[in-house]
């Protein structure tokens, strides 16, 4: 299905213009805040008011989904509330995410509750993996940040193991993230981590620094 998704040759093809307002990309500059998989945008639009100027995109595969984040993105705007810097695109995160960044583009990526793809014959579906960082890698400047969350645990093992692999990574520790408002907001702003948290409470979340 996602043939049909279309996609930028070059980042220099990556219109803006028709995802945010003038306003924000005045502020803002160029988009610099990616949550993979966004889902229905929660993260998103939560993004958006933490990062009042900073440029943040939702990669989403499910034109459904897409489609219902934009709409709650453009309410928010017609409010008068925050949500001019957030957008949310169809795209295939895994084929097409060189399409969209340029070099060191991106200070903050997010890949939170990713599908876990079970079986074994699936995991080269796993949107985190040690070719896949390095891609990520390009697009990311030096010293980014990339929260992953996850209430799987073979999957949080999985994640690691890859990180571990990939010599682009550091994992930030715990310390350091004291009081960090996206870990925050993990929690809170993700239909999956409340759906994890009625669940049994339980969701990994682990922070990398690009070296
Ligand atoms: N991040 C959201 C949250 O925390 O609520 C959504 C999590 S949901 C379990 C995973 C999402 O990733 C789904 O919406 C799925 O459609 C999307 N997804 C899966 N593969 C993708 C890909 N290759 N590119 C973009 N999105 C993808």
């Amino acid at each position: 299905a996602d043939m049909l998704v279309t996609y930028p040759t070059s980042p220099a093809d990556f219109d803006i213009t028709r995802l945010y307002t003038r306003d924000a990309i005045e502020r803002c500059g160029h988009i610099s805040v990616a949550d993979v998989g966004c889902g229905y945008g929660g993260m998103t639009m939560r993004l958006s008011e933490l990062f009042p100027n900073k440029l943040i995109i939702g990669l989403e595969i499910r034109e459904v989904v897409v489609e219902y984040a934009q709409e709650q993105i453009l309410k928010q705007r017609a409010e008068g509330r925050s949500g001019d810097n957030a957008a949310v695109i169809r795209s295939n995160a895994m084929k097409h995410f060189p399409c969209y960044f340029r070099k060191g583009q991106l200070d903050t990526m997010l890949f939170l509750f990713p599908d876990p793809h079970f079986k074994k014959s699936n995991h080269r579906r796993r949107i985190i993996s040690v070719n896949l960082l390095a891609e990520y890698a390009y697009a990311l400047k030096k010293g980014a940040i990339v929260y992953t969350a996850t209430d799987v645990f073979e999957l949080r093992q999985w994640m690691d193991s890859q990180f571990a692999l990939s010599p682009m990574f550091q994992e930030v520790t715990d310390s350091e993230l004291k009081g960090d408002p996206v870990v925050a907001a993990i929690g809170t702003a993700t239909a999956d981590a409340e759906r994890a948290l009625r669940k049994d409470g339980t969701h990994y979340i682990k922070v990398y620094r690009r070296v």
